[in-house]
């Protein structure tokens, strides 16, 4: 294949690729989005692998199947539930291929001479220092959603002025190194400096700001992979990481936005904690609970419902169930509605996608500012699997690890029925106070399971 073709071929794909993201920012168009995306990378990989530049397409093709079996073996087996976990997982490796593809670029830098070198030095150091970042911070994260590390914040003594000197110190080893013309120390000992940086930057962070650090991760993997384009001088790395760099920045100011978070304090990492935090274990009363037959009796005389989702409708897989109460109140006149928080779930829309793939209309999931306000004025609060995100601690107790954050206001309604199996908090691992209001009735058992019940009854 000529330059010029795979040049051409590269455009082709740059386009679908933001027609893929055009798609993806809308349910409706979203699977043509995923099409879009799908179509570019193909292009984009037939055109590199036997493109003129390529060298040993069998070995390159080998390791495709071989990494295509496996990614297809885990895509097939992953819950839901543990998607956020796979895509953490998944920008280390692209974190990892950024600090190889650095070492690799900078054993082998051809007879630059001059500026020309210089900023091909600064490529290398720039793009060796983000891909660890992205590596050891997305192994955090991982470890963070899989329960393996701790989800509380890890509060370093002088943690900021840690991060600091982090930085300083990167700072003259990038002087030092593109003053030798390049020094191998200089690149292991910042590439440790970037590991241990990486790793306290997501550390720091505790469980309910989580979402964040996953989009700002994603963002730093797209902006690794632009590093690794730059070091190759691959045009359509650099396209593409910078759309994945650019849009994962968006989206984490708007969860930023939508936390209640500053985004500059997130980017540096340990936002949000000044070290006293509250659980909101001290004693909270008495809650009141309900059988399914009761609740069904409770939605069949309400004129407004609102369901509001969150992960334990996921765990249960309890959203085909939800549909079907949904229609069978509809077709009996009662105005059903979904009201769905930034955060809710595991991932980034995670509650839209679950309610999509059960049908349920578009037009009657509502985002949480669309439907705060309609609290007041409703009979029926289904509180389906979630918690931190209807916590109203978040409002009234400033020590609290999700103070500031906005919450769906359920507790303004007349009733609210809250699905889960047990007292034990959610994500955040603080005690939820509204539990243990006068208008709240526990239901206990597995969503799905209550779902199916309260279905019978209707
Ligand atoms: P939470 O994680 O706060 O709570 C979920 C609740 O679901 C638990 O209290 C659990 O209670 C209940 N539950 C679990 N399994 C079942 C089941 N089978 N049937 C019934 N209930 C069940 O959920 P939210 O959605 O309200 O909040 C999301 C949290 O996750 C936030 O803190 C957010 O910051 C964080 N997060 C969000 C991400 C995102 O991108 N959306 C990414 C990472 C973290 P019990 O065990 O008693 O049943």
């Amino acid at each position: 294949m000529s330059a010029g073709i795979v040049q051409a071929a590269y455009l082709v794909a740059a386009v679908l690729f933001i027609m893929s993201l055009a798609g993806l920012s809308k349910q409706e168009t979203a699977r043509a989005g995923n099409y879009y995306g799908i179509a570019g990378m193909a292009i984009a990989l037939i055109a590199t692998i036997f493109g003129p530049e390529a060298q040993g397409t069998g070995w390159i093709i080998l390791a495709m199947i071989i990494g295509g079996a496996i990614g297809i073996h885990y895509a097939k087996k992953v819950e839901m539930t543990e998607m956020p976990e796979l895509v953490a997982i998944l920008h280390s490796f692209v974190g990892m291929a950024a600090v190889l593809v650095g070492f690799n670029t900078f054993l082998d830098h051809g007879d630059l001479t001059g500026a020309m070198l210089n900023i091909h030095l600064v490529e290398i150091f720039l793009g060796v220092f983000i891909g660890a970042v992205t590596f050891t911070g997305s192994i955090v994260a991982f470890g963070k959603l899989r329960g393996l590390i701790s989800s509380k914040p890890l509060m370093l003594p002088h943690r900021h002025k840690l991060n600091l000197a982090a930085v300083v110190v990167s700072i003259l080893l990038l002087m030092m190194f593109v003053n030798a013309e390049g020094s191998m120390f200089a690149l292991i000992i910042v590439t440790l400096i970037a590991f241990a940086f990486g790793y306290h930057l997501v550390a720091s962070i505790g469980g309910a700001d989580m979402p964040v650090v996953v989009s700002m991760l994603n963002s730093y993997s797209g902006w690794a992979a632009a590093a690794a384009g730059f070091m190759l001088a691959n045009d359509l790395l650099i396209v593409t990481g910078a759309l994945v760099g650019s849009s994962g920045a968006i989206l984490s100011y708007i969860m930023c936005k939508a936390m209640n978070r500053s985004f500059i304090s997130v980017i540096a990492g340990g936002f949000g904690t000044d070290g006293s935090v509250s659980t909101g274990d001290e004693e909270q009363g008495e809650h009141h609970e309900a059988s399914a037959e009761e609740v069904a009796e409770m939605l069949s005389d309400a004129r407004s419902v609102i369901i509001t989702p969150g992960y334990g409708m996921a765990v249960a897989q309890a959203q085909y169930p939800v549909h079907e109460i949904t229609e069978k109140l509809r077709k009996k006149g009662v105005n059903v509605r979904f009201g769905i928080h930034p955060v809710a779930g595991r991932l980034p829309g995670h509650m839209n996608v679950l309610l999509a793939e059960a049908k349920v209309p578009y037009d009657i999931v509502l985002e949480m500012d669309e439907i705060n306000d309609d609290f007041e004025e409703t009979d029926v609060v289904l509180v389906i699997g979630a918690n931190d995100t209807v916590n109203p601690a978040a409002l009234e107790d400033p020590n609290s690890p999700i103070a500031g954050m906005p919450v769906l206001e359920v507790w303004d309604a007349k009733h609210v029925i809250v699905f889960k199996r047990s007292m034990n908090t959610g994500y955040a691992g603080v005690q939820n106070p509204l539990f243990f209001k006068e208008n709240t009735q526990m239901l206990f058992g597995d969503a799905k399971e209550s779902c199916n019940k309260i279905l019978e009854h209707i």
